[in-house]
Formats: C-alpha cells, structure tokens, sequence
C-alpha cells in the first residue's frame, strides 16, 4: 500500500465533543479550539451506541452545523460514518475527513458499503481498530478503503474491549498498533486517549505513551461542559484542560545523541539483542525437556496437561517476577505462549 499520510505534521492534532448537541454547542467548542492549532475538529453526529435509549446522535442536521463551524472558524472537520448514506451525505456537505468507528470496523460488509460509496472520491479517512483485538480485521477494513482509491489513510488506536477491565475503558494493547505499523510503516497511527481511557486523570499519561511510541496524531474529546455531554460524559476535557494536556506533552525523538550517544546506544542494543538470543536459547532448551516429558508421557499414556503442575509454574513464576520487577500481567502473557508451545510440542509427539 502507498498511503499518503492525512497531513505532514506530527503530531497531528484531532479534537471535539464526541457528539455534536446542538448548534450552539458545536459552535462554542469549535471557537475555543480555533486558537489551539488543531488539524481537524471532530464530532460525532450519528453515535453507534452499544445499549438502546442512549443519545444516538442529532443525525443529519448536524452536518449543517459543522459546515457553520468551517464558516466560521475555518478550521476542517471530520466525523464518523458507518453506511453507504452517511457517506454521501458527509461529501454533499463537504465534511474534510471520515472516520469509521470500531463498531463498524467488525463488519467487513459495512466496511465494504462505505469502501464503495466513496470511489472516485478523495477525502481522508481514519480507520479506528475494531472493538474486539483482531489485528486481521483491521488491516482489512484499511485494505477496502484503499482499494476503494482513498490514499490518504490513517489508523486510530481506540483501545479493546476486553470483559472486567476497570483501567482502562478499553485496554490499549499496544502491541496490536505496534504490529500494524511494523506491517505498514507509511501508515500514520492516530491515539485516541479519550476512548482509551474513557476518564480524565489518566488522558495525558495516554497520549505521552503514544508519543513515545511515535504515534502520529492524538484525537481527544473536548466538550464545554464535559460533566454535561450526552455521551462520553467521563472521559471528555473542557478546551482549557486540553490546552495543559497538549501543552504538557513532551516529543522525544529517535535521533541518537539526544539522550544517549550513538555508540553507547549502540552497545546497550548489542547487550539487548545477546540478551534476546540467550532467550532464545533458553526456551530452544526448555522445549527439548518437554518433548523429552512428552516421550515419556506418551509412552505411559499419560495426559498431557497436568493442571495442578501448570498452575504451580504460573503462580511461582507470578511471585518471583513481581520481586524481579516483571509485571503479573507480562509473566502471565510470557508463561501462557510458553506453555501453549509446549502443548504443541507434546500433541505433536502424541500423534506421532
Ligand atoms: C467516537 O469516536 O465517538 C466513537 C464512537 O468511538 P469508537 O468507535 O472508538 O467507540
Ligand atoms: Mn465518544
């Protein structure tokens, strides 16, 4: 893919409500983020919500408001469609950008629909991921849109939802954007902290990480009244409080020398990569013992999964790195791939 990038400056800076209300309130917003050199002013005006009897958004009549807002401020806009409708209304009323929500980036025929409605036409569009971690269905969502002729494309890291979080309101997992843009390095990824997070007090810890990770661009919800907003209400900031978070934010670059020379940064990564080999290693060594189990217990026609043995592991590796520094959730991680291997391993064995 050859995507262009949305604009040629980092960090790209989207902000707004999360729904358009009323006029007033559109307008109101949109004014006081004139003077904060945003690139696109965002709300939502048709608000996929996940219960029934919440505010779905005004519909189209919003669009007119945010064609006020360019009049008036001259700032670009940008809001989310999830149909074939939405997108033509959005190009009557020249809305600048397009986003697809992660509710529609699930569904490879709704993706399809807007892919469809927007041939022969150039406008930027933003893929969020989608609500569930799948990293497949992302880049398909991103490959229809590109397929469909749009070259400006940009991904937005939105979180996912995973049952009994409290943390976060959906969990960042890095690890996902990461793998997306090692796939696609000209794809420009976008934060957006406040779904992320989905409360204020952790929003500038957010948005620091994703500067820290060479994210692009930030989107964040900006309301007047955030405890008052129809949707969103915990997670949205007023203008000012965006403006200590934007201005609070520090850009650290990649350019050795600045925190390290050159060749110190050198030997740390050459003590890192033998490090990685001796992991390596280390787990070459491990599954030749498991296969030699695996002989064993095939030989005796013993299960393979011994229940107790396995959460002995986990709970004594849990407990030694903790003391070691190692997060519960990482060992868990680490110790669960590992211990899937070695299942694989074993099965193979069996069925030999
Ligand atoms: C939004 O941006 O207001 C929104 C509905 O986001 P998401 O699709 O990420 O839930
Ligand atoms: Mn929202």
């Amino acid at each position: 893919m050859n995507i262009q990038g949305l604009y040629n400056k980092r960090p790209i800076v989207i902000a707004g409500p999360c729904s358009a209300e009323t006029e007033e309130q559109v307008l109101a917003i949109a004014h006081d983020l004139k003077e904060q050199q945003i690139d696109l002013y965002r709300a939502g005006i048709w608000k996929p919500r996940t219960r029934p009897n919440s505010f779905e958004g005004v519909g189209s009549v919003g669009l007119k408001w945010l064609r006020r807002v360019k009049e008036e401020t001259g700032l670009k806009t940008t809001t989310e469609v999830a149909n074939k409708t939405h997108v033509e209304e959005c190009l009557y009323h020249n809305i600048d950008a397009l986003w697809i929500g992660a509710r529609t980036t699930v569904n490879p025929f709704s993706v399809q629909e807007i892919a469809d409605a927007l041939k022969g036409v150039d406008i930027p569009v933003m893929v969020k991921n989608p609500i569930n971690p799948d990293l497949g269905l992302w880049i398909g969502a991103i490959e229809r849109i590109y397929k469909a002729g749009i070259t400006k494309i940009a991904a937005i890291h939105r979180g996912f939802a995973s049952y009994g979080e409290k943390y976060y309101r959906n969990k960042p997992m890095w690890q996902i954007p990461i793998e997306l843009k090692r796939q696609f390095p000209d794809l420009q990824i976008i934060c957006d902290n406040s779904h992320i997070c989905g409360r204020r007090d952790i929003l500038k810890d957010v948005a620091q990480q994703a500067m820290d990770l060479k994210y692009d661009g930030l989107m964040t919800e900006v309301h007047s009244n955030p405890d008052e907003a129809w949707s969103d209400a915990k997670q949205q900031i007023t203008p000012e409080v965006f403006k200590t978070l934007m201005d609070g934010l520090t850009y650290r670059s990649d350019e050795a020398g600045k925190v390290l020379t050159s060749a110190e940064l050198d030997s740390v990564r050459a003590k890192i990569d033998k490090l990685d080999s001796q992991l390596l290693k280390v787990l070459e060594e491990r599954m030749k013992l498991v296969d030699e189990i695996g002989r064993y217990k095939k030989a005796h026609n013993i299960e393979i999964l011994q229940p107790n043995r396995w959460s002995e592991i986990l709970d004594k590796s849990i407990e030694k790195g903790e003391k070691k520094g190692l997060s519960k959730e990482f060992i868990n991680t680490l110790l669960r791939a590992v211990h899937q291997e070695s299942i694989n391993h074993q099965q193979k064995i069996m069925s030999e």
